[in-house]
């Protein structure tokens, strides 16, 4: 299912009970079970939907509403506001400042989207008139720094990295020293993937940390992932820290619910989502305006 659906069959199970002639505790019902299948569906997880279904119920509370309130705008509301709940965390993401090297690693497992997002989100500050550059400290994939030398030169953004070097942890320490130096105010790290979380990498991704002290470090997770986002996110927290979270590839064909899962489980904020493979495709996340978009 795609996000759009989603939110199609979650606007179609509320607009249904709001045009019935009678609000009462059956329609209610009614109309949570459609959202919480459709939720289930997009993979939520489990136990997210169940909380939303409760705390939906106890605002919605039939014997306790006066006999002048709007039922139906009350329930509407308690849509939208449990909806918002679910991608916000409540936790306000590191904001760079001007005139600092500010420092960002990137973490994830390989295919998510690391090197792309790491380009867009560098271009996305340049364009906000920020000095900003990329590091790769992937050293580990064969490609990994012609791939993102590739993405730096079409976006502009000046890089470093190196074919000869194998210590990632060396490269991203010389990498982020020599920006600094160059009163860079962005300083985007790209770290190494795996396939599947592993020792190595975690041990790699704290040794990076420690050597170039990130202000920042984003998860990047692939919306597709479903399910297993919330282990994978909570893994990669134990180890990396992240403070922030990227959701990529919500332009394809999962509604990202996994992903979305794993900001419940992290307390992280998603900060942007990916919509496409191209340097523009990048979007701020704004969890209210995230959802009233996909209610449309
Ligand atoms: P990495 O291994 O984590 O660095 O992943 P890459 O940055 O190489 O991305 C893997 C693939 O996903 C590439 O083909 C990207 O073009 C694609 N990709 C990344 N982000 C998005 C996105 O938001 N939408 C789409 N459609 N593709 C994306």
């Amino acid at each position: 299912m795609v996000l759009a659906d989603l939110g199609k069959r979650i606007t179609s199970a509320v607009s249904n009970l709001t045009h019935s002639n009678v609000v009462d505790e059956k329609a209610l019902d009614a109309m949570l079970k459609e959202i919480c299948a459709a939720l289930v569906e997009a993979d939520v997880n489990i136990k997210l939907v169940a909380n939303l279904r409760k705390s939906i119920r106890h605002t919605v509370n039939f014997k306790e509403l006066g006999a002048g309130v709007n039922k139906k705008r009350l329930i509407q509301k308690a849509v939208f506001d449990e909806l918002v709940k679910l991608v916000d965390p409540h936790n306000e993401p590191f904001k760079p400042k001007k005139g600092r090297s500010n420092v960002i690693m990137f973490v994830g497992l390989q295919g998510a989207g690391k090197t792309t997002s790491c380009t867009k989100l560098a271009r996305y500050y340049q364009a906000r008139g920020f000095k900003a550059c990329l590091v790769c400290a992937d050293t580990f994939r064969a490609g990994a720094f012609d791939q993102l030398k590739q993405n730096a030169t079409k976006a502009k953004i000046p890089y470093y990295g190196t074919y000869t070097e194998v210590d990632p942890v060396k490269v991203a320490r010389d990498g982020v020293e020599k920006f600094k130096k160059e009163r860079f105010d962005i300083i985007i790290v790209d770290t190494s993937g795996r396939h599947q979380q592993e020792r190595e990498l975690f041990a790699e991704m704290v040794q990076i940390q420690a050597a170039v002290k990130p202000d920042q470090t984003i998860m990047v997770l692939d919306s597709s992932i479903g399910q297993a986002a919330e282990a994978q996110s909570k893994a990669f927290k134990e180890s990396a820290d992240f403070g922030a979270i990227i959701i990529t590839k919500t332009d394809g064909h999962a509604a990202g619910g996994g992903a979305i899962s794993a900001v419940a489980a992290t307390r992280t904020p998603i900060v942007f989502i990916g919509t496409g493979e191209h340097l523009l495709d990048l979007e701020r996340f704004q969890p209210q305006a995230f959802i009233s978009k996909l209610l449309g």
